[in-house]
């Protein structure tokens, strides 16, 4: 099953107005690449790269289950929506921890992301003292099991992030016979849940992927693409990383 690579930056509470630019010139190489590519910015810069970006996806980085009300700092996929958005993370690990987000809740956001017509990004991912216990790929196909919505609509519009807790941000990185491992075990369960279905659905990889090491990565079977933290920040960084997926193939 051929799928399409997906690269998708994450850009977490950075970016102002002023680096609009990084956007733009991310977008200007994607056009030339046989690539997905996405950016998840905050909130507050959707609609203005939306505008300064046409055409290239972007999207939010958390959606709240719920279709309006009174949440406080939350924000709709009716509202992501609305400010040009066309995916949404759910279930990061940042998100999970901080704001003590439990798989269910991640299940509840994904609907309501597919719900509403926006690609989901679903993220699971071990701890470091898991991963040492070895319980890593029991734990993270038990969290991907609880975490997936009952039905996904057209799986190349639904996405799985693999990000071990520990190697995100860290400069660590699985094995690539442990990303391997962990992904094919996703995928088993993922045409579990949804049949013939869960072979399109892509496998990110995500965790202090680089340009130095994407190309390795990428040639990992069943790594369908990376979600990309800190080096989705510049083109400079971000783009070689998109060059690395687009050669993969
Ligand atoms: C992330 O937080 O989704 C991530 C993968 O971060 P980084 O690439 O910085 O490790």
């Amino acid at each position: 099953m051929a799928r399409r690579k997906l690269v998708a930056g994450n850009w977490k509470m950075n970016g102002l107005t002023d680096d609009l630019g990084q956007v733009a010139a991310i977008s200007i190489a994607a056009e030339t690449l046989d690539v997905d590519v996405a950016l998840c910015l905050p909130a507050t810069l959707i609609e203005k790269a939306v505008r300064s970006a046409p055409g290239f996806a972007i999207g939010g980085q958390d959606v709240h289950p719920a279709a309006n009300g009174a949440h406080t700092g939350c924000i709709s996929a009716a509202m992501l929506l609305d400010a040009g958005a066309k995916l949404t993370i759910v279930g990061h690990s940042e998100r999970r921890d901080a704001q003590h987000e439990m798989d269910g809740d991640v299940k509840a956001k994904a609907e309501a992301a597919l719900h509403a017509d926006l690609d989901v990004i679903l993220c699971v991912g071990e701890s470091d003292a898991v991963r040492e216990a070895g319980n890593a790929v029991d734990t993270v196909s038990t969290q991907l099991d609880a975490s997936l919505p009952p039905s996904i609509g057209e799986p190349h519009r639904f996405s799985v992030a693999y990000e071990p807790i520990w190697a995100i941000g860290t400069g660590k990185v699985p094995s690539m016979t442990d990303i391997g491992e962990m992904h094919s075990a996703l995928r088993a369960r993922l045409v579990a849940a949804y049949g013939d279905a869960g072979n399109e659905v892509r496998i990110l990889y995500g965790g202090s992927v680089k340009a130095s090491n994407a190309a390795e990565i990428f040639a990992v079977p069943d790594v369908d693409g990376a979600l990309v933290g800190g080096a989705s920040l510049t083109s400079a960084d971000f783009v070689p990383i998109v060059q690395a997926a687009a050669s993969a193939g």
